[in-house]
């Protein structure tokens, strides 16, 4: 939950007096003159996304979803309660991030009185701003209520998969990795600014809501039944779902490493038949093995509650997804993803990346290391002949994992392949020791938060008591074929 300082948009006036070296002002004064909070996060591949000035403690989403005949034009009526810090001088104006589509902002007040509001699309550009101008400045706490109305979108992105609120055959499913959470509500969307989260959808009879963290009500009322989600783990706007459709629920108990007990919710989609369907269900079956092993090399598991979302869904969103405690999975779950988004839940949701473009490697290749070791595989061998079947000029090795700088990169062999291979590769260096310490200590001490390769490298550095400049350089920062490290 934690926002990294960026630079402000406007340049304070006593630094602008100060480099002039005209006038002496009362530097007090001039900090406390309200700014317009920067309409970025200071991301690298997404600078138009994201927003500086405050940090998200809370959101409290009110979604209501009627579905239309041509579910396409089902419409979204929402209400979202965003509770914020300021982090430096008092805001004359902010901005969120919301991607409205086919929806109107019908109002904001922020700590209860109207605010003025302006939206800016540049689809082109990918920024999506609501700006808002309270009455007054606001400083330190505030809360902002946005309500809107409409036809939602999705988000395509460079890569041509969809994300956001995309329409299923029988509801919608609201998946956000990287950036489409703005197609749901308005956000800080930035891994950096995590929140608790609740999330009330009401829906038709007939229908089921998933979300994250626990299921807290379920209420009928006429021809429709509100459901209430609550999340009050830290989480990432990214991982933020909602899935509503026709599922069969399964429910049971998961018993934790620390003695604590946790349940399972799992959305499986009734078109999931034959193979697909016990492969599915014998997977789930699996969480409490999947979770205690994890728990073996990881720690404490990070989240509040299990479970899945396995729906069918259109072809541009066939991927899976940790939205945090209750992955989404596309038609069916194999035993590998099934670890792959379980481990996701201390890799990439209990501690987030910082930057999209320099830090996502860190996760995605955790993820994909893991369940060669859970399975006992011989790790070395797995990860050398990856790296050895891929020769020195292919082009897969010129995106390097910490500096992406085409969006449309971004979920590729750098990110999964490669990021095991970095893994692997920092074991054979570190040794077993120090690398199985270095994956508690990541967990324990950045429980919660949003940290990237400057602090990985720091700790492994710190664990180690080794120099790794040369070998984050190699495999991190340089784009060609970093070495297989001696033994
Ligand atoms: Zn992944």
């Amino acid at each position: 939950m934690s926002i990294r300082r960026v630079v402000p948009a406007v340049v304070p006036a006593v630094v602008l007096a100060l480099c002039a070296g005209a006038v002496t002002l009362p530097a007090a004064a001039e900090e406390a003159a309200p700014v317009d909070g920067p309409r970025t996060a200071g991301d690298s591949l997404f600078p138009r996304v994201g927003n500086g000035g405050y940090d998200v403690r809370r959101y409290d989403l009110d979604l209501r979803w009627t579905p239309a005949e041509d579910l396409a034009r089902s419409t979204l009526r929402g209400t979202a309660r965003v509770a914020a810090d300021t982090t430096g001088a008092a805001l004359r104006s902010f901005s969120l991030d919301f991607e409205r589509g086919g929806m109107r902002v019908t109002s904001v007040t922020v700590d209860g009185e109207p605010a003025r509001y302006a939206s800016q699309d540049d689809a082109r550009r990918i920024r999506h701003k609501l700006v808002v101008r309270p009455g007054q400045p606001v400083e330190g706490p505030f809360t902002v209520v946005v309500r809107y109305a409409g036809v939602p979108t999705r988000h395509v992105d460079e890569d041509g998969s969809a994300e956001g609120w995309n329409v299923t055959d029988d509801g919608a499913t609201f998946l956000n990795q990287p950036i489409g959470s703005m197609t749901g509500f308005p956000n800080n969307n930035t891994p950096k600014d995590k929140a608790r989260y609740s999330i009330d959808v009401d829906v038709p009879r007939g229908y089921e809501v998933a979300a994250n963290g626990v299921l807290k009500d379920r209420k009928r009322h006429g021809d429709r039944t509100w459901w209430r989600w609550v999340q009050p783990r830290p989480m990432a706007s990214e991982l933020a779902m909602i899935s509503i459709g026709q599922y069969d629920v399964r429910r049971s108990q998961v018993d934790l490493g620390d003695g604590r007990t946790v349940p399972e919710w799992s959305f499986v989609d009734p078109q999931v038949t034959g193979d697909a369907r016990r492969e599915t269900m014998r997977q789930l079956g699996r969480w409490e093995e999947v979770v205690n092993d994890l728990e073996d090399v990881l720690g404490p598991y990070p989240g509040v509650s299990v479970g899945a979302v396995v729906d069918v869904v259109p072809e541009d969103v066939n991927y899976a997804l940790e939205t945090q405690d209750r992955s989404f999975f596309p038609s069916s779950i194999d035993g590998n993803t099934f670890v792959h988004e379980a481990t996701h839940q201390w890799w990439g949701n209990s501690v987030s990346p910082t930057d999209w473009g320099q830090d996502l490697y860190v996760n995605e290749g955790m993820a994909t290391w893991m369940p060669t070791y859970l399975a006992g595989r011989d790790t070395e061998q797995t990860w050398f002949d990856a790296w050895q079947r891929v020769p020195a000029g292919d082009e897969r090795w010129t995106v390097p994992p910490g500096a992406v700088t085409d969006s449309a990169d971004l979920f590729g062999y750098q990110a999964y392949n490669r990021g095991a291979q970095f893994w692997e590769a920092l074991r054979l260096t570190i040794g077993d020791d120090d690398f199985f310490t270095l994956l508690r200590t990541w967990q324990h001490t950045f429980r919660g938060g949003s940290h990237g390769t400057a602090d990985l490298q720091a700790m492994a550095e710190d664990v180690s008591g080794d120099d790794l400049d040369a070998f984050f350089t190699d495999w991190v920062r340089d784009a060609d074929k970093p070495d297989w490290p001696e033994r």
